[in-house]
């Protein structure tokens, strides 16, 4: 499972293959002591617990309608309690940006452990508290709760005793456009009133989600429409809140916790639920985003390595042979192998230097190499993983390998947490800004060259 020769030095990171060793010779002298050590758990961790445990926990996902929204596969939270006693708890929270409740990781650290998890399918990042959306709703509480907020709702999130959901996007508004968002909020005494139609919100189809944290306008009217829209905290058994089915992704619904389509109809809660004030709810979001799509980049390029591994055994299983050869021994194989090495570890280094970024400034510092890791990475992975599928045939479709979900769930990455045409607007209106520097850099330049044309006697370029 290496690159190249391991020596009986070598960090688990190389021995056990996860990462290149060009990557990790860049990033090895940013990690603390504890970080290595970290990192070594969280790779023996996934390897010799929750790769095994994947077919357990499909199958404890149950089939029949009437519980299967009501079941949570016990195996995770065997496998909660044990990453938890080993440590391997809330990593993504670095003390960096959360001093208070914070793990003392970087974000840089972070992002090599969040790729181990995503070898592991989407339960292993569960496995050790640092799962979307839970991740990013306890970087809300954590950086804009109050007290109250923060003991009622980020303590049992951070001690993996509830689950949560974000609820944004609307049924009928297009929401990659957030100031579209039109869920009705308004004051009454001391209550707050919520009407809405949301959907795709993930988790609020599991048992243990306990809290909705939902995006609505407060103030349509206001001049600003970065300021018109507010977040409230609704209990989930909240009186008028109605889930009213689960979507699913390619026929996947993600059981048990799912993206369910709720409907918010005269929803009443005390007025302290307010997050931080009326009209920060912009302000928020931008907040919730930053690091947490990292996280995601760095598990879908922990899927694409799982991809490609999985192609290396197919396509070197002698007992499956095409035309008198097995798979390796024709060439436009070995050349998809070779394209998914290169993309794999091309994007690796544009995540890292995002996590890098944010652990420098601050999300919002880092925000272009975040924006180009989100339209980066969900496509490159999507390409290995189809290779991936190709090699193996019917088999690479179907059920019998985890391709198939991998593939589902990376393409909707390029949805979740903004389409990627957004974030390519933004990259491009960035790179536009370098523009009059540019000019101004040519125009300097061509003054300099006429004066050396004209010392050295040579007539100037006629321009046409
Ligand atoms: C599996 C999954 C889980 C999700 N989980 C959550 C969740 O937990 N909470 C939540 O609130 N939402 C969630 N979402 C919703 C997701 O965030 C939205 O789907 C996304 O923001 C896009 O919004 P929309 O679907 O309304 O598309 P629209 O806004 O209708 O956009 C449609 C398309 O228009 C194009 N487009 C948009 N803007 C531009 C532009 N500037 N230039 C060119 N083209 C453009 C894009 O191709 C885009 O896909 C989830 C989605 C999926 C698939």
């Amino acid at each position: 499972m290496s690159f190249g020769p391991v020596s009986p030095g070598d960090h688990p990171v190389i021995a056990e293959g996860i990462i290149s060793r060009g990557a990790w010779a860049l990033i090895e002298d940013k990690f603390s002591d504890f970080a290595k050590k970290t990192l070594a758990n969280v790779v023996h961790f996934v390897i010799n617990d929750c790769i095994p445990a994947a077919e357990v926990y499909e199958a404890q996902i149950s089939k029949d309608p009437s519980t299967r929204w009501k079941v949570v596969p016990p195996v995770i939270e065997e496998l909660k309690a044990k990453a938890k006693s080993l440590g391997l708890w809330n990593l993504f929270l670095s003390k960096k940006h959360y001093p208070d409740v914070g793990s003392p990781l970087t974000n840089l650290e972070y992002a090599v452990m969040a790729e181990v998890t995503g070898r592991g399918g989407h339960f292993a990042s569960e496995a050790l508290n640092c799962s979307a959306p839970d991740t990013g709703n306890m970087e809300v509480l954590a950086k804009y709760g109050n007290e109250e907020q923060k003991k009622q709702w980020l303590t049992p999130l951070l001690n993996g005793e509830i689950r949560s959901a974000f609820a944004m996007t609307e049924r009928f508004i297009a929401s990659s456009d957030a100031t579209n968002i039109k869920t009705d909020i308004r004051q009454e005494g001391d209550e707050i009133v919520i009407n809405g139609h949301k959907w795709w919100i993930s988790g609020a189809g599991d048992p243990r989600c306990k809290l909705h944290i939902l995006m609505g306008k407060s103030d349509p009217n206001n001049s600003s429409p970065h300021k018109q829209q507010s977040i409230v905290l609704i209990p989930a058994d909240t009186p008028g809140i109605r889930v009213v089915r689960a979507m699913q992704v390619f026929g996947y619904d993600d059981a048990p916790e799912g993206h369910c389509e709720i409907i918010y109809e005269n929803v009443r809660v005390p007025l302290k639920n307010l997050v931080k004030g009326w009209g920060c709810g912009f302000e928020i979001i931008q907040g919730r985003l930053g690091p947490g799509r990292i996280h995601h980049c760095m598990r879908s390029i922990g899927t694409a390595e799982a991809a490609l591994d999985r192609m290396l055994t197919r396509a070197t299983d002698t007992r499956k042979r095409t035309f008198g050869k097995a798979l390796y021994e024709h060439g436009t194989i070995v050349a998809d192998i070779a394209k998914s090495r290169m993309q794999i570890d091309q994007a690796r280094l544009l995540v890292l230097s995002a996590a890098n970024m944010i652990d420098r400034s601050n999300a919002k510092g880092a925000m272009r190499d975040i924006g180009m890791s989100k339209v980066v990475v969900p496509t490159m992975a999507l390409e290995v993983v189809d290779r991936s599928m190709q090699a193996h045939g019917a088999e690479g479709i179907c059920q019998d390998t985890p391709l198939a979900a991998a593939y589902a769930g990376l393409r909707t990455l390029r949805y979740a947490d903004g389409p990627d045409e957004v974030h390519i607007q933004q990259i491009g209106k960035q790179e536009l800004k370098r523009a009059k520097l540019l000019w101004e850099r040519q125009e300097s330049v061509e003054k300099k060259s006429q004066k050396h044309l004209s010392n050295a006697g040579i007539k100037p370029r006629s321009h046409l």
